[in-house]
């Protein structure tokens, strides 16, 4: 799934495309796509946008009258892109915006199911819709992260990936923040001494940064991540095999030298723990 780093990326390609132009046609829209029906995707047509801007890891296009916003969030498999006149776009697209110069900006989902979503919300019903989202990862402060951890006793790889606690992470994002802090996944955040609160918001955002820069300059997945899906491969700061772990639905990568001290972490997912 994008994170902040990927979406903040993508947000910045996109911005001056889509106020190019004002657009002719909104939709058409896969039904398990649109989750709104009123304001109907109708009263798009003719309005300009004012550019693409980015709350955690969602899209919102607000009009230039700043009567509507088109959010959209990408979930795992969603991608958005821009289309000039003539250019080579998606023929099923689940979401387009067609502008009045030719150009499209186009929502594509690969697979079967359809978990990408786009609403056309008031500027009232968007601020709703995103109320529940905690501060931005790349704006923490340690002060920040203090309250944040003292907020409740979770895991840390668990903690940093609650939207409502800090908005942007996800799970490939909590693997590297971590390692770069060098705290195990499992930590409970009430454990977090002062030393390692320091490392953990530095690392947070040290990593936002280098993320973003990444992905500006157009690099992949095996670029970016140092240890996200980089099972058996040589941690880059002592060599040890980088080790993988299931926890709840998800699956953690780390270094058990530097993270957790030579301890080989248990398997926690929720399947096996019911058994
Ligand atoms: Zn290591």
């Amino acid at each position: 799934m994008p994170e902040l780093p990927e979406v903040e990326a993508w947000r910045r390609q996109l911005d001056p495309l889509v106020k190019r132009s004002p657009i002719e046609q909104a939709g058409p829209a896969h039904i398990a796509t649109l989750k709104t029906f009123d304001p109907p995707l109708k009263a798009l047509e003719g309005e300009g946008l004012r550019g693409v801007e980015r709350r955690a890891k969602r899209f919102l296009l607000p009009t230039d009258d700043g009567e509507l916003v088109v959010l959209v969030h990408l979930m795992s498999a969603g991608r958005l892109k821009y289309v000039p006149k003539g250019g080579k776009g998606a023929k099923t697209p689940v979401f387009r915006l067609r502008f009045v110069d030719g150009g499209e900006l186009q929502l594509t989902e690969a697979g079967s199911k359809k978990r990408a979503g786009v609403w056309l919300l008031r500027p009232e019903a968007a601020q709703a819709e995103l109320a529940h989202l905690g501060p931005e990862a790349n704006t923490l402060e340690a002060d920040d992260m203090a309250r944040i951890l003292a907020s409740d006793s979770r895991r840390l790889h668990s903690l940093l990936r609650d939207q409502r606690l800090i908005a942007g992470i996800g799970r490939a994002w909590a693997n590297e923040i971590l390692w770069v802090a060098q705290l195990s996944p499992y930590t409970l955040s009430s454990q977090v001494d002062a030393d390692a609160l320091e490392q953990l918001t530095t690392a947070i955002r040290s990593e936002m940064d280098r993320g973003l820069e990444l992905r500006l300059a157009g690099a992949n997945d095996e670029k970016t991540y140092r240890v996200h899906d980089k099972l058996g491969r040589p941690c880059e700061r002592c060599g040890t095999p980088i080790a993988r772990v299931d926890f709840e639905e998800h699956t953690i990568y780390y270094c058990p030298q530097c993270q957790t001290g030579g301890r080989v972490l248990k398997d926690r997912r929720l399947s096996r723990l019911l058994k």
